[in-house]
């Protein structure tokens, strides 16, 4: 069986390919379809898109959205389209990059007040695309302030810490709507991060459903094989269609390869085409 990968990042966020390289390494796997889903910014798509034309690789553009969630986990919606020009989706990503570089200010301000110097010049060097906590860790960890990334995380930039800043988020509405107005299909991603039991998970995918969601990312790298069971089963009930990926990002999650996961990642073939005729339908 040929592997695809429906969910993957490059450095337009905080991937360590870029999408050339993250093309290249598709057929060097000997993927049969990609996705590319960046946080939050669709900068990447235009290039990646022309270039898996010229190496005749199936691709599908994507996006990967931060949402607001009450609830214990976090919640990511995952976006697709047939083209790369999504003028409205770029403008509504654009505010919420906007309200980011205000946050991260905010978080140089708080580190400072705590002793720490971290420039937005230094933060600026280690990465080309959006700026987040993730380059925060880096820098405290190259400073010597602290000996790991999670430590990072742990005693400065997780929620409730010191220096932790709240983002500003789409609701899932709001996200949901976006997509669908562009012509894309919004899909749950990685329900596993949500933390619901599967009682409440139930419930919100319904809720979800309601707002327009069209399809959960069943495989993906951390789902059990029980949860997998669990989901397809929803998807069905609630006519929903399968998605899936690795959740790709170089080496900034090395455990993960692209198409396999921690290795025992397979995303069927038959859910590209799904989503592929979905989309087709729908422009
Ligand atoms: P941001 O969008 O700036 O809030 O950063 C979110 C990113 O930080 C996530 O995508 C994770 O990759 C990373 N992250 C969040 N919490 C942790 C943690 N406890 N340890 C390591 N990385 C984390
Ligand atoms: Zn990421
Ligand atoms: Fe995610
Ligand atoms: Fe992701």
């Amino acid at each position: 069986m040929r592997r695809i990968d429906l969910h993957t990042h490059s450095t337009a966020s905080d991937g360590t390919l870029d999408p050339e390289e993250l093309i290249y390494l598709a057929k060097k796997e000997g993927l049969k379809a990609l996705a590319l889903t960046d946080h939050d910014t669709i900068q990447s798509l235009p290039k990646a898109y022309f270039i898996a034309l010229e190496e005749g690789l199936e691709f599908l553009c994507g996006v990967e959205i931060s949402v607001k969630f009450d609830g214990p986990g976090h919640f990511h919606l995952l976006g697709y389209f047939l083209t790369p020009e999504l003028k409205n989706l770029e403008g509504t990503l654009k505010e919420l990059q906007r309200a980011r570089e205000r946050r991260n200010l905010l978080m140089i301000e708080k580190l400072r007040a705590l002793g720490i110097e971290i420039t937005l010049e230094e933060l600026k060097r280690i990465t080309s695309g959006e700026i987040g906590r993730p380059h925060f860790a880096r820098l405290l960890v190259e400073k010597g302030v602290v000996e790991s990334l999670e430590k990072a995380f742990e005693r400065y930039l997780k929620k409730g810490a010191p220096a932790y800043v709240p983002k500003a988020l789409l609701s899932p509405e709001e996200a949901i709507s976006q997509v669908l107005k562009s012509k894309g299909v919004p899909v749950l991603a990685h329900p596993i991060t949500l933390k619901l039991n599967f009682e409440e998970l139930s419930k919100y995918l319904r809720y979800l459903k309601e707002l327009g969601l069209k399809g959960i990312e069943v495989y993906y790298t951390d789902h059990s094989s029980d949860f997998t069971k669990f989901l397809l089963e929803k998807a069905k009930a609630l006519d929903l269609i399968v998605t899936g990926g690795s959740d790709f990002h170089g080496m900034n999650k090395p455990g993960i390869k692209l198409g396999r996961g921690f290795g025992n990642l397979r995303v069927p073939y038959e859910c590209f085409l799904v989503l592929k005729k979905l989309l087709e339908k729908m422009n």
